[in-house]
């Protein structure tokens, strides 16, 4: 029988700005009914952790923060049989709580680490690289000599998707919004870069591909961009509309898609793609295939102690990160 543990944890009482994330001691049950207790090694940190922060995406409060984190298995609750403790696992799961030194999570949502994949790079990758995985594979299953456009293709998601694409054979057209981060997304393999702050990126996307538009546009950024991407696709061209960094949507008119050519839309998310298992898997190992081989490096661009994780957003929403981050506890 496992006891009840103290562990450092990030809790929110209310929605707001970055203050309103608290370093607590927490009371942590033993693990349910199929639950797992992970001892993070390290924790990630993903722009959907602020869109729960502000309330952009709504929880029940008060309230743990983060979906994605490595570590070891600790102890496990009634009827688990899939990890045992001492295992190195890693998982993306949309249930917050991951910003503490351990947590309880349902054993279905880990999966097991491979040894040549260390706990920082896991923690790094796990929801980015997953996502990187079923935008271009899935979501529209792109082919060599595809031409894309991928804005923030310097932020976490950015890079993961620069080197893969490349790996594909795909051109991927990406926005920064810097010329440093320019510098980064060419060197992890984006064909073009345009810097959507000195350059107009719908003009910038016809110039490179002799006016005929693009086959994809995946867009993180939401409210800013939106209407210029639809401008970037070429006729039956498909918008992939996966986040929100400087603002949710705004309402459309459906016919925007019919007078640009007959476009497509799509606004997915990982979690819907790893609600089963065995597809989850797949993804998992299609991800630990590519960075278990080199072909995709997974760098730790920043990382920040969990006590500092108000200034970890900070920077994040400041936009002064580049590439993946992570948090120790
Ligand atoms: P990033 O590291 O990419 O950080 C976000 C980047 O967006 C910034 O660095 C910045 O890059 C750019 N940006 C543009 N406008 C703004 C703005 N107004 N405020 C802040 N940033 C802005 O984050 P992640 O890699 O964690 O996530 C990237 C995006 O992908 C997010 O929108 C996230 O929600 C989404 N996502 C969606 C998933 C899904 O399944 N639907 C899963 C994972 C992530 P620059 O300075 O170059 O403009």
């Amino acid at each position: 029988m496992t006891d009840m543990i103290t562990t450092k944890a990030i809790r929110m009482q209310r929605t707001g700005g970055p203050e309103v994330m608290e370093y607590v001691d927490m009371e942590l049950a033993p693990p349910g009914p199929g639950e797992a207790r992970v001892r993070h090694e390290a924790i990630g940190l993903n722009f959907i952790d602020v869109y729960f922060r502000t309330g952009l995406y709504p929880q029940l409060l008060p309230a743990g923060l983060g979906v994605e984190g490595a570590g070891v298995v600790e102890a496990v609750g009634e009827g688990v049989s899939d990890v045992k403790v001492g295992d190195r696992v890693a998982y993306a799961a949309r249930i917050n709580g991951a910003y503490a030194e351990q947590r309880n999570i349902p054993a279905s949502a880990l999966l097991a680490l491979p040894e040549r994949i260390g706990f920082d790079t896991a923690a790094a990758m796990m929801l980015q690289g997953l996502t990187v995985q079923y935008l271009l594979h899935r979501t529209v299953a792109l082919k060599a000599g595809d031409t894309i456009l991928f804005h923030a293709a310097a932020g976490g998601v950015g890079l993961i998707a620069c080197q893969w694409a490349k790996v594909m054979g795909v051109n991927l057209i990406g926005t920064v919004g810097s010329d440093e981060k320019a510098q980064l997304a060419l060197a992890n393999g984006a064909a073009h870069v345009i810097n959507y702050n000195t350059e107009n990126f719908v003009e910038r996307v016809r110039e490179i591909t002799g006016g005929k538009g693009v086959s994809v546009v995946y867009d993180s950024i939401g409210k800013d961009t939106f209407t210029g991407s639809l401008d970037c696709l070429a006729p039956l061209g498909m918008m992939v509309s996966f986040g929100n960094a400087s603002g949710p949507v705004p309402p459309f008119s459906l016919t925007e898609l019919g007078s640009r050519g007959s476009l497509f839309i799509t606004r997915p998310s990982l979690f819907s793609y790893a609600s089963d298992r065995a597809r989850l898997e797949e993804m998992a190992a299609s991800l630990f295939g590519v960075v278990g081989s080199g072909e995709v490096q997974v760098e730790v661009r920043q990382r920040y102690k969990l006590a500092d994780i108000v200034q970890a957003h900070r920077d994040l929403e400041g936009r002064k990160t580049s590439g993946s981050t992570i948090i120790v506890p």
